[in-house]
Order: structure tokens, then sequence, then C-alpha cells
């Protein structure tokens, strides 16, 4: 049997990780696990119970009351869940969007993801996106990916897909969000996006999901040996 490696995808907002990191997991048979919606999660909790996600010493108070984890919906796709309760739909709405790199740059919140995203991909046989996950949750991972593309790119096909969800949502407010996340996750004092040399850059802004996807298993293979 081939070996099970891990897979690291980290980048900005919005830049296909997810997709990317689907596909793969797909195709390998692997568990693909998508740490943002944790972050999400956690956040989606706060608002739900008038938290004040500026407030660290209140989040941290209120993060006793959070677990997280995934379960299987019945097309066999990951969901996350709040306390036993899938929020897979919750977590994908702008007010979440709105907040989640506040409470992301906690420590407190992160070291709770991070111990969690670790427990997972303990087996190997795990493709997880996110900022973190090749610098601090798998910094032996044997594959490490750093995906980029434009702004304008990545605000335009977010925004398509929020449109296409039937949510009311301008362009300029996708953009505003996805500047305001970038800044803060790439400047956070605890576990900021950071590309470091280990890692294989794929900027998508003009390549297909099918070129992307061919490129990144050319490293996979790779990575396998
Ligand atoms: O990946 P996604 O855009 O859904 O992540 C939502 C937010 O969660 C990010 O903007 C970032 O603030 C936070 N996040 C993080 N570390 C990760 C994954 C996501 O801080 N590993």
């Amino acid at each position: 049997m081939q070996k099970k490696i891990n897979i690291a995808i980290d980048g900005y907002s919005s830049c296909g990780k997810g997709t990317l990191a689907k596909a793969l997991a797909q195709s390998l048979g692997y568990l693909f696990i998508d740490s943002g919606a944790m972050y999400r999660a956690v956040t989606l909790h706060m608002l739900q119970n008038g938290v004040d996600v500026n407030d660290e010493s209140a989040v941290v108070q209120a993060l006793d009351d959070v677990r997280v984890g995934f379960v299987n919906n019945a097309e066999q796709q990951s969901e996350v869940t709040l306390n036993g309760v899938s929020v897979e739909k919750e977590i994908r709405n702008i007010e979440v969007a709105a907040h989640v790199s506040e409470v992301a740059r906690i420590q407190a919140v992160r070291t709770k993801m991070v111990a969690l995203q670790q427990v997972i991909g303990e087996p190997k046989g795990v493709v997880m996106d996110g900022r973190d996950i090749g610098t601090v949750v798998f910094p032996d991972a044997e594959l490490k990916i750093f995906m980029t593309a434009s702004q304008e790119v990545r605000a335009r096909r977010r925004y398509e897909e929020l449109v296409a969800k039937g949510d009311d949502v301008t362009l300029a407010e996708i953009a505003e969000n996805l500047k305001h996340r970038d800044t803060i996750d790439a400047n956070r004092e605890n576990s900021p996006l950071t590309l470091t040399n280990d890692y294989r850059v794929l900027d998508n802004s003009h390549l297909s999901r099918e070129a992307q996807f061919v490129l990144a298993m050319g490293w996979v293979d790779e990575a396998i040996g």
C-alpha cells in the first residue's frame, strides 16, 4: 500500500484552497478538513450568545462551552458541528465572515482548535486547509501548498458563490471583507499566515480547476515518492 501523507494548504481568503483540498482528498481517498470552518463555528457560537468578539476575556470564557467537530452528511460530505449540531450553512454568512478573524487571532481559541486538528491528522491521510496548517498544525506535513490569487479574482469568485446561494451581498462588500481578513490573518501576533520556503506556491489567478489539480497532483506524487 502507498504511504499516507498529510497535505497542508494555506493561503489568503477565497483563493480556492477548499476546492483544491477537496479534489485532492477525494482522489487520494484522504480526509478533507476545512480548518476555517472550525474558527467560523466558534465565531457563530459567540454571535449567537451575544459575546463581544473584541472582548478577549469574554471570548475565552465562552470558549469552555464550545465543542467543534465534524460529521458526514447524506452525500458523505463532511460538515462542521457546533455542540453536536451541523452549522455548515450558518457559518458561511457574511456576519460570521465579518467577525471570524477577530476571534481567530485569540491564542486560547487557536490552542483549542489546533489540538483537535493535530488529533485528526495523527494517523496521516489528511488534507487540511487554513492559514497555519504547514507552520503550526502540521509542521512536518510532507506536502505544503501556499495558494494565492489576485484580490480581484478572489472577490469576484466569492461574490458569485454567495449570489448563487441567494445571499444579498455586493462585490464591494465582499472585497472589503477579504481585505479586512487578509490584513488581520497575515499580521496577527499568533500564528500569522506566513509563506516559508518549504511551501510550493500555487497562484491560480489564471488557472482552471483542472490545471491546478494536475499541478498539485504532480507535487503529491513527488511527496509520496
Ligand atoms: O478559510 P476561511 O476563509 O473559511 O477561514 C475563515 C477565517 O478563519 C480566516 O479569515 C482566518 O481568520 C481564520 N483561520 C485561521 N486559521 C486557520 C483557518 C482559518 O486563523 N487555520
